[in-house]
């Protein structure tokens, strides 16, 4: 019980997940074509047939999510070389402010996708050491744990939620196979939690909700997408069912290691969001380290030296030495990583 935060009731719940900060992010990167694009977009991959051929993406899909992206502030185009006219897509500001979240992202795939194929190693070149991101504080610079945080509300719950893109569905599921060329990494963790429905499951569970009932009222969502979208959790393992009533049988889903591992990613979403998509009314939910007392901003910083992970300070390392490279999803055998230095 210590790792769970301190309870709010459902219905403050079901307004943080409906206005939070992380909720206005997905409005954003709600899908795994966002994810897969800024995925590429940290390797520095840029134009639009690359980023096509390494995401899978239909060319329509890709076309759109660019768009969206470009809109959002996320990507900007830009010319390159000496025929007028060809662009191509380079991170804001706003979209390298992303890169805790992927690095997140990139840190749970490492640990928990055996079996598909692994990102690639990462060395942070100031201390030279491999980069092992984590989640600290930036008042008092201990790793945030879960059970650490406090919530309240902000003045910004106390505003009624402008219309917006919030209850637009998206189609989020994979292609059936893969092309030649698709690059799978990360697709392990982008399949798991790079779908708006299941972001907010999760962020349900991590305020320490359990039980059906209270979970299905916070979300307020059909049925049967909650219904696949606890399936898809608890086959990835992150979740899992507990028997606690048995006549009529009621079950509870509380997070495993897997499922408390993505926390530091949920973080990252909500910081990027209170970043540079804050509410005009101010903050909807404010953090709390309890552990030194003050406002949590949270930072992701090296392992090894302590400082702040800036994407122009990591390495990638071009070949994935002496790891496990199986088959994919749905897959048409080991296709050629693409990597760009
Ligand atoms: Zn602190
Ligand atoms: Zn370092």
């Amino acid at each position: 019980m210590t790792r769970t935060p301190p309870r709010l009731d459902v219905d403050a719940i079901r307004d943080l997940l409906r206005r939070g900060e992380g909720t206005r992010v997905l409005d954003v990167v709600g899908d795994r074509w966002a994810f897969l694009i800024l995925r590429d977009a940290f390797l520095r991959v840029r134009r639009f047939e690359d980023l096509r051929r390494r995401t899978g993406a239909a060319r329509g899909t890709l076309a759109a999510r660019l768009a969206e992206l470009v809109d959002h502030g996320v990507l900007h185009r830009l010319p390159y070389g000496p025929v007028p006219g060809r662009l191509e897509y380079r991170l804001t500001e706003k979209g390298l402010g992303f890169y805790p979240v992927a690095l997140c992202m990139w840190k749970w795939e490492n640990r928990w996708s055996a079996g598909f194929d692994l990102p690639p190693r990462m060395v942070h070149r100031r201390c030279g050491e491999a980069l092992d991101p984590l989640m600290s504080c930036g008042h008092c610079d201990q790793p945030v744990h879960l059970r650490d945080i406090g919530y309240t509300l902000g003045p910004g719950a106390r505003h009624p939620m402008r219309g917006g893109r919030s209850t637009r569905r998206r189609q989020s599921a994979g292609p059936d196979g893969y092309g030649e060329g698709v690059d799978t990494t990360m697709f392990h963790a982008v399949d798991t939690v790079a779908d708006r429905w299941t972001a907010v499951l999760l962020a349900a569970l991590f305020f320490g909700l359990r039980r059906y009932d209270d979970i299905n009222a916070a979300l307020g969502i059909a049925t049967n997408i909650l219904a696949d979208r606890l399936r898809l959790l608890l086959s990835a393992g992150v979740v899992e069912r507990h028997l606690y009533q048995e006549r009529p049988a009621r079950h509870e889903y509380r997070l495993t290691a897997k499922g408390l591992d993505l926390f530091p990613f949920t973080l990252a979403m909500h910081e990027w969001g209170a970043r540079w998509m804050p509410s005009p009314h101010g903050p909807v939910i404010r953090l709390q380290h309890r552990a030194c007392g003050h406002a949590l901003r949270s930072r992701l910083v090296c392992g090894a030296c302590g400082e702040l992970v800036d994407p122009h300070d990591v390495v990638i390392e071009p070949v994935a030495h002496g790891r496990t490279r199986v088959q994919a999803r749905g897959g048409k055998g080991k296709k050629p990583l693409v990597r760009r230095t």
